[in-house]
């Protein structure tokens, strides 16, 4: 049977043997991949990394660096978003403060950041989740007036826009990840980028400190590509998946992974990808766009909404259905060969190893909580068949009947 997996880059192997050779001939690959990171961020400076997370702790710790005030040891995160990030914020060792979500784009909600105690607040992170553009204007501004940093966490949106301006550029830095199941894929990888500010020296010198990625991880990560490359494939995901050492869809709350910089396979492979960043994000736009004209005018069914002026680029579909069919609908789908998911299991507040960190765990989550019990992802990428959102409403309509309508079906 064919499965469209819920996420993934259409890695080919004709990008793996480039990204070799051209990781071969001496350190050419990093600097090209970080050239492109610049031109796509439009930012002056960029570095590669290990992983998303690396990233994302290696700028929190530039931050308080540069703030150089004990005292303020918090970083606001949306109340729903990938635990990678409460776990980077640990281990940076600074801990979260919950920001509740706006349930149309899913990132923080502006209004909820304002009410924010902002006391002991070191920065702000947004989330841009599935590639969908967060509220960053308003967020950035709120940032400023408070004196507070602001982190643009475009782990899932590398090549979206708001008001023109590149998604991960908004605030003092930014991130993005080239792990599995974003917009481009080298198995683990990230990106940092910075204005000219503040930051950008201490960056330069904590990057500069790492280490480089170990040679046997780097081979690791690079032998999996080709078995993710295929595993992508409709035809052969339904065996592929079972292969647990890939990693594919789990979340956990981990934080022991390498803080290093990117490898040179994983930065040749990187580079042959964001060279086609432009076609590999239309394709996914085109696969949103038809999904959601099929899904539009169902009863129940929320779509995302996208901020004006604002440019997704749909690492996934997320929809939000009733709560109690959610995990219904899930298995549903899986069970006619669509990876459908429901995301990320539970509000950050739910997490024990992140509640345990919070200084006010009664913050107010209800938005983010309802979000999680209602979201369902639907894939975007390139294999997916034109007629995908016909068989999701065909599986929706299928649990929209009563149990008696459904027997009655079935004779
Ligand atoms: C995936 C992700 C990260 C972490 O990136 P990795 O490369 O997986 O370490 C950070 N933030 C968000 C929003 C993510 O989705």
């Amino acid at each position: 049977m064919s499965y469209f997996a819920p996420a993934g880059t259409p890695v080919t192997l004709g990008d793996i043997a480039r990204g070799a050779t051209r990781s071969s001939r001496s350190s050419h690959s990093n600097d090209f991949l970080a050239a492109q990171m610049r031109r796509l961020s439009s930012l002056p400076h960029a570095w590669l990394m290990s992983s998303g997370r690396a990233a994302l702790t290696v700028i929190l710790r530039a931050m308080s660096a540069v703030a150089a005030d004990p005292r303020r040891d918090e970083v606001i995160v949306p109340a729903y978003t990938c635990y990678s990030v409460a776990a980077s914020i640990a281990r940076a060792g600074l801990r979260p403060r919950l920001c509740d979500i706006d349930a149309d784009t899913l990132g923080i909600c502006p209004a909820a950041l304002e009410r924010c105690d902002f006391t002991r607040v070191l920065a702000v992170t947004c989330s841009n989740l599935y590639g969908i553009p967060d509220a960053l204007a308003a967020i950035e501004r709120i940032a400023r007036e408070r004196r507070v940093f602001m982190l643009d966490d475009a782990a899932q949106a590398l090549g979206a826009t708001l008001a023109d301006r590149p998604v991960g550029s908004f605030g003092d830095a930014g991130l993005y990840s080239f792990d599995k199941g974003k917009i481009i894929c080298t198995m683990q990888g990230g990106a940092i980028v910075c204005p000219n500010g503040d930051l950008n020296e201490t960056l330069s010198l904590l990057v500069a400190a790492l280490p480089d990625s170990s040679l046997a991880e780097s081979l690791y990560r690079f032998a999996q590509l080709p078995i993710y490359a295929l595993c992508l494939r409709p035809s052969l995901y339904e065996l592929v998946r079972k292969l647990s050492f890939l990693g594919l869809g789990r979340t956990v709350y981990e934080t022991g992974y390498p803080i290093a910089r990117l490898g040179a396979l994983q930065a040749g492979v990187g580079a042959e990808l964001a060279g086609r960043l432009a076609a590999l994000n239309e394709q996914r736009r085109g696969n949103a766009a038809r999904l959601s004209e099929a899904l539009a005018d169902l009863p129940g069914v929320h779509l995302p909404r996208e901020l004006p002026h604002s440019k997704s680029v749909y690492a996934r579909f997320p929809v939000r259905v009733p709560a109690a069919m959610r995990d219904e609908l899930v298995r549903k789908l899986d069970h006619v060969g669509i990876g459908a998911t429901a995301s990320y299991p539970r509000p950050l507040a739910d997490v024990p190893e992140i509640a345990a960190m919070l200084r006010d765990p009664q913050s107010d989550v209800s938005r983010a909580r309802e979000v999680a019990s209602q979201i369902v992802t639907l894939p975007t990428h390139a294999y997916c068949p034109s007629d995908l959102g016909e068989r999701v409403r065909f599986v929706l309509a299928d649990i929209g009947r009563s149990p008696r309508q459904q027997a009655e079906g079935m004779r």
